[in-house]
Order: structure tokens, then C-alpha cells, then sequence
């Protein structure tokens, strides 16, 4: 059984929706469909919500209308008219219940995370819907089931936690059956949505349709999770920054893990440790181009022999500086310190340390003033925002120890802020400042991937050939 999740540009009009039913009807098992909500339909209902607790109820009916509209419009791909009039029921029962919460809130003017989770949820429940209608249309046996019936989860709103066992439950008593029934059988349900054992429903956070698909494949054993997207695969940059960025044929799951948590939107960052725990590979495939091979995540070594995998950044990150305002850091000084962030439940992403201060970085900034506050009874305090982070990550960079130089000599003129090395030495972390970004992404990016084209075999810069990932790094460290 194949877990087959589609991003929000893989169903995000008729052309798309079209490659979805030829994708998974190619599929040579049975499979679990996994869909996210049309391209943009989450935003639009983040927007309609917060219209609504300001009290902008016309408004906010508005931008629901469009949704209405856009899901209705979609629902023409069925030609079957049974199937077609089923399917546009069952979208106007999710759309009419949208309204009605919209209106409420208009009233009460006051949007609490769980009435917040109601409505985002509701671009899944209906785009899964009109995902499994187009797919019964082409003739599959397809059953929808309603993602609050099977992801059970915590009680935190907006950032909700599978609870694995109570899920699998769910997925054997409502899913197995019908994924036992043949090779052609097909499940249907929503990313992104699940529901607490009293039933209130929940969302896993933005971009938490992967990290759903991720669950439910781990719960069920499957033979491997496909996430499609709108790229080749994990690229070896985001390619919105880096433009020659290309695809990176295999990772371990703790360099997948690693790049998403630093920025690579391409999976949630939770997505890897279900899958890695229940041993099932996960794969990134292109929607546009099924017949490109993606990248594959696996537990295990990958065989690459150049030191890095990928880039990842993140942008707008805000740096901390706290300098101990007695002479030296006295123990405890940074016990006091981390209490800050976990008091105002913010991470931190980054850390350097010297005998007197500690610089942090953070991408949470909603609570940096209260932060700031806190940390200056006991220490003197600067910050800056307007920051970015350059996460290098490979398997092989234990191995090569001297690439910190490399990465260094490779943006020499380029104010570094801070450069910090992870015990598992799988990645290296530099902070700069966002307006330095584009640049030194592409200068690292053509120092350790080379040019698109110097990934065809053949002498680098470095004058050893090129390898899979085109890295020249292994030569130089
Ligand atoms: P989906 O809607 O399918 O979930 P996302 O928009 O969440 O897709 O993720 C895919 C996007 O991630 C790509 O279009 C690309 O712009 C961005 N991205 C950022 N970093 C990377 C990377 N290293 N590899 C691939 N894509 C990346
Ligand atoms: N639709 C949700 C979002 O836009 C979840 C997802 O697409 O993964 O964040
Ligand atoms: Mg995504």
C-alpha cells in the first residue's frame, strides 16, 4: 500500500486535478490519498477569519463565497451525474457550515484556536471531497473518509500532535478494510485535519498536510510515502533563492529532517520521524513531472560521497545578544537565560556562546519584546532583526572538517554574525543578515554544487570531477 500525499499546487485547478487522476490510477498498489487544500485556500480562509473576528462579516462571507465558487467550479471535472450531484452535496455541507461559523464569529467578534481550527480545516475536508468524487469518476473504488474520523491528535489548536496508537486504531477499523478490498483500491481523506478524542477538530499547522500523510503511512505500515509537489524533488537550494538548484537524488532521513527545519518548505518539518521510526522510505515527486525519479528519504546511508546534500535557509530570523552583566558567566547564568524562552514558549534555532555573552537566534518573533524585557534583569541586551540563517547540511560533514573554512573562504566579504557547528556535525549553521542572503546563498551554492550545467561529469573549479551532486567541497576539505 502506497500513502500518496498531494500538495496544494498538485490539485489547484482542473489541469492539476487531471494529473492527480492519472498519477494515482498508474499506481501499482493500493493507495491511501493524502490531499492539501487548493493552492492558496488555506491563506484565503487565515484572512476570512480574521475578517470575521473583526467583525467584517460581509467580508469575510465574501472571500468564502470565492471558495465556494472555486470548489463548485471543480466539481464540473466529474462526468458521472450521480457522482457529480453526491459530491457537490457534500461540498455545499462543508461550505454552509463555513458560513455559519464566519457569521458567528462575526458576532461574537472573537476567534478563539479551536474556532480558528474549525474553519482552516475546512479547505481539506473539501478539497479531499472533490479529490475522491474526480477519482471514482475515473472508475477507481474509492471510499472518502473524513480526516477528523481517523488523525487523532492533542488539544493544542493551530499546532495540534498525532497520537500515533489512537490513530492506528482508527486507521484499522475505518481504512484497512477498504485498502484490503484490491490493488486498484483507493482511500481518500484531508492533510492537515484531525480531530481530539472528544472530537473537536484540530489542524497540525501550516503546511501539516505532509506531516499527516507521514503519520498515517507510518500507522499503517506502508511500502513507501509519496509527497507530490510542484518541484523535482529536495533541491539542493530553495530554488526561489537559489534558481540553478537541482534535485538531490537521495537523503538520509536526519538530512531531510534537517533541511526542513531549517527552511525547506518542500516537507513539514515533522514529516520525517514517523516515517523513520516505522522504517517506510518517504519519497518527493513532481506533480508536473511524474516520470522525474524525486528523491528518496531513507533511514540508512545514502552512498553520496560529497560531504553536503543541500542548502536551506530562513529568512527574517531575529539575533539576541546577552551579555552577563557581572564580569564573568557565573553558573546558572544560562539556566536563567533558556528559562526565558521556555517561559514565553519560544525555540530557539541557533546558539553561540563565548566566556561573557550568548547570542541566539529566533524565527518566533511575537514575543522578542516580552523576551527582551525578561532577559534584562539580569543581563544587558541587544537585538536585530532583519536576520537570515544558511543551514549546510550532508551526512559527510563529519568527515570533512575543514569545510568550515571552505564555507568561509566562499562568502569572504560577507558580514558572518554568527557560525555554529552541530555536535552530530551533520550541519553548519551561519547567521548574516537577510540583505546578504540571495548573494551568499548563490556564492555557496556555486562554491559547493557548481553551476547547473557542472553537473554534467567533468572537471570543477576544483579540477576533480564531478560527482551526483556536482559538490566540489570534497576536494577542498
Ligand atoms: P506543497 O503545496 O506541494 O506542499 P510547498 O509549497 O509546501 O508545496 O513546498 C514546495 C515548495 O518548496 C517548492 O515550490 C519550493 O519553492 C520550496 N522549497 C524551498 N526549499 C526547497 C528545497 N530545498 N527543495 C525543494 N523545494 C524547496
Ligand atoms: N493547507 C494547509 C496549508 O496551506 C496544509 C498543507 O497544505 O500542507 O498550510
Ligand atoms: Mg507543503
Amino acid at each position: 500500500m502506497l500513502v500518496m500525499k498531494f500538495g496544494g499546487t498538485s490539485v489547484a485547478d482542473a489541469g492539476a486535478i487531471r494529473r492527480v487522476v492519472d498519477i494515482v490510477s498508474r499506481a501499482p498498489d493500493s493507495r491511501f490519498v493524502v490531499v492539501s487544500a487548493l493552492a492558496g485556500v488555506t491563506d484565503t480562509l487565515v484572512d476570512a477569519l480574521r475578517l470575521a473576528g473583526a467583525g467584517d462579516r460581509d467580508a469575510a462571507l465574501a472571500m468564502a463565497r470565492a471558495i465556494r465558487e472555486r470548489h463548485l467550479d471543480a466539481a464540473g471535472l466529474v462526468r458521472d451525474r450521480a457522482l457529480r450531484d453526491a459530491a457537490v452535496r457534500g461540498l455545499e455541507r462543508e461550505l454552509d457550515g463555513l458560513d455559519g461559523l464566519l457569521r458567528a464569529l462575526a458576532v461574537l467578534r472573537e476567534v478563539t484556536p479551536r474556532s480558528g481550527d474549525a474553519v482552516a480545516a475546512v479547505g481539506e475536508l473539501a478539497s479531499s471531497r472533490l479529490i475522491a468524487a474526480v477519482l471514482a469518476d475515473a472508475g477507481l473504488p474509492v471510499r472518502w473518509l473524513d480526516a477528523r474520523d481517523l488523525l487523532v491528535t492533542d488539544d493544542r489548536h493551530g499546532g495540534a500532535a498525532p497520537r500515533l496508537d489512537d490513530t492506528a486504531g482508527r486507521l484499522r477499523d475505518r481504512a484497512r478494510p477498504h485498502l484490503d478490498a484490491g490493488s486498484t483500491a483507493t482511500v481518500v481523506t484531508g492533510g492537515f485535519v484531525g480531530a481530539t478524542t472528544d472530537g473537536a477538530t484540530t489542524t497540525l499547522g501550516r503546511g501539516g498536510s505532509d506531516y499527516s500523510a507521514a503519520v498515517f503511512g507510518a500507522c499503517m505500515g506502508a511500502r513507501e510515502i509519496q509527497i507530490w509537489t510542484d518541484v523535482d524533488g529536495m533541491l539542493t537550494a530553495d530554488p526561489r533563492v537559489v534558481p540553478d538548484a537541482r534535485p538531490v537524488a537521495r537523503l538520509s532521513a536526519a538530512e531531510a529532517a534537517e533541511l526542513a527545519y531549517f527552511g525547506a518548505k518542500v516537507l513539514h518539518p515533522a514529516t520525517i520521524a514517523p516515517a523513520v521510526a516505522a522504517g517506510v522510505p518517504v519519497r518527493i515527486l513532481n506533480s508536473r513531472r511524474p516520470e522525474a525519479p524525486g528523491s528518496l528519504i531513507t533511514a540508512g546511508p545514502t552512498g553520496r560521497e560529497a560531504p553536503l546534500a543541500a542548502l536551506a535557509c530562513k529568512r527574517g530570523v531575529a539575533m539576541v545578544d546577552i551579555t552577563s552583566n557581572r564580569m564573568l558567566m557565573a553558573y546558572g547564568f544560562l539556566r536563567r537565560l533558556f528559562e526565558v524562552f521556555e517561559r514565553f514558549e519560544t525555540s530557539i534555532d541557533v546558539v553561540t556562546t563565548s566566556e561573557v555573552s550568548v547570542s541566539v537566534t529566533l524565527d518566533e518573533r511575537t514575543r522578542l519584546a516580552e523576551i527582551v524585557r525578561a532577559l534584562e534583569e539580569f543581563a544587558d541586551v541587544t537585538h536585530e532583526s532583519a536576520m537570515a540563517i544558511i543551514c549546510l547540511v550532508g551526512e559527510g560533514l563529519r568527515d570533512h572538517p575543514a569545510l568550515a573554512g571552505a564555507v568561509l573562504g566562499a562568502l569572504d566579504g560577507v558580514t558572518v554574525r554568527m557560525v555554529s557547528q552541530a555536535a552530530s556535525r551533520r550541519n553548519l549553521t551561519i547567521v548574516l543578515r537577510d540583505a546578504d542572503l540571495p548573494s551568499a546563498m548563490a556564492r555557496l551554492h556555486d562554491r559547493f554544487f557548481g553551476r547547473a550545467q557542472a553537473a554534467v561529469p567533468g572537471p570543477d573549479a576544483t579540477g576533480l570531477p564531478a560527482d551526483d551532486t556536482a559538490s566540489a567541497c570534497g576536494a577542498s576539505a
